[in-house]
């Protein structure tokens, strides 16, 4: 096969949902692949944050093809040591105390949002229903979670949407204040708003918003799919915020290559889900589940250690650059805005010269695969910085 076979049947057969790059990868290995060329790329994007491990680690494979040997899927309706595993590590690692698995992030985010209307049903009837999200953020591509995303311009073509959301200014305390009334049942939030540009949320202002949760029994929702499971240098983003929240959504990273969602109650909604109220056919998936809990594992203080190091050191380089405005993100997730050019030329520009990028916005939005190492990083580096100053 070559690209442009590929590219041709691509364009016959596949959905023309999304503006692909000139790339086919062939296989790869931890942060780096090789197309149908031959040609080698350094890679800092790990399909958008979900080859957390890098492409066909050894463990990974290992977990996954004896589970697959053994059994891939067995349905909710048994009992399955693989997901009891995932959840258990999940919970005790986060202080959570229960998991619900899906395949997805807009799924869990859906999860998460029948959830937190079923407790506010549950302890205060109906009326009180009503989500207050952020503008600029990104939950999902369902109906309801491209509802709670707050950008007006994807809120076309699909109407008519879900009732319910409302959207209040990020980092704007008195918006939030006027958004949030008698209705409100929840307030969703991601801690590093990725699909926006990468931009983190102010401790104060995320204070602000727990403050009032607790006071009102309004629940904190985290959507933690692309900052959680060690991306932003702690397994999740909310631990470095001091929060304790209602439920926290997970996916991206989670399953190393593998479609898996979660969803993770606190406390007050552990037991909002009975017999019937929710399920997933795919969901908790013994197969998947097996490389969520390799994913877990290498995860430890030391590996996330690792990451807030390799974290400073690209914030480090990238900041020394004349044509760079802003580092912004935490841990490996981070967003680099240019004085000149665009984050779409730099990644056009940085894929010709042997690496892989993506974007979020205006920005270059890097998130490499969490186990790459230093020699990778230093060429993958070196290459991003000649593109950044080519401009
Ligand atoms: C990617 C993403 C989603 C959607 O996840 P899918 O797996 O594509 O459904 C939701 N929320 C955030 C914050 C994301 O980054």
């Amino acid at each position: 096969m070559t690209l442009d076979e590929l590219k041709k049947d691509d364009q016959t057969y596949v959905s023309g949902a999304y503006a692909r790059f000139d790339l086919a990868i062939r296989e790869g290995k931890n942060a780096v692949c090789w197309d149908y060329d031959g040609k080698r790329y350094v890679d800092f994007g790990s399909g958008i944050g979900v080859n957390s491990l890098g492409f066909a680690d050894d463990k990974w494979i290992m977990a996954v093809a004896e589970q697959a040997k053994r059994f891939a899927h067995c349905s909710n309706l048994y009992y399955s040591e693989p997901c009891i595993r995932v959840a258990k590590t999940l919970c005790e690692r986060t202080g959570m105390k229960k998991a619900f698995f899906q395949n997805s992030g807009a799924e869990a985010n859906e999860a998460m949002i029948k959830a937190a209307r079923k407790y506010s049903h549950d302890h205060y009837g109906d009326g009180r229903h009503e989500i207050v999200s952020l503008v600029n953020s990104f939950h999902g591509r369902t109906v309801t979670t491209l509802t709670a995303t707050g950008q007006e311009g994807m809120h076309k073509d699909f109407a008519p949407f879900t009732g319910g959301f409302v959207y209040a200014k990020a980092n704007d305390a008195a918006d939030l204040g006027e958004k949030v009334s008698e209705k409100t049942c929840a307030i969703l939030v991601e801690l590093v708003q990725g699909e926006g540009g990468v931009v983190p949320l102010d401790l104060v202002f995320v204070d602000q918003v727990a403050k009032l949760c607790e006071k009102e029994d309004i629940l904190l929702l985290i959507d933690e799919v692309q900052t959680g499971v060690g991306r932003t240098g702690s397994l999740y983003a909310f631990e470095q915020f001091g929060l304790s929240p209602d439920l926290v959504s997970t996916a991206k990273g989670l399953g190393g290559g593998l479609p898996i969602g979660a969803v993770l109650f606190g406390e007050k909604t552990k037991d909002v889900f009975g017999p019937g109220d929710h399920g997933s056919t795919f969901g908790g998936n013994a197969a998947v589940c097996a490389g969520a809990a390799a994913v877990l594992e290498r995860m430890d203080e030391a590996f996330l250690k690792d990451v807030r190091r390799k974290g400073e050191r690209i914030r480090e380089k990238l900041m020394g650059l004349s044509n760079v405005e802003t580092v912004s993100g935490l841990g490996m997730m981070l967003g680099v805005s240019l004085k000149k050019g665009t984050g779409k030329e730099a990644a056009v520009r940085c894929l010709e010269r042997g690496l892989i990028v993506l974007t979020a916005k205006e920005r270059i939005r890097l998130l490499p695969p969490l186990t790459i190492g230093d020699a990778e990083l230093e060429e993958g580096l070196s290459i991003l910085c000649s593109v950044i100053e080519s401009f």
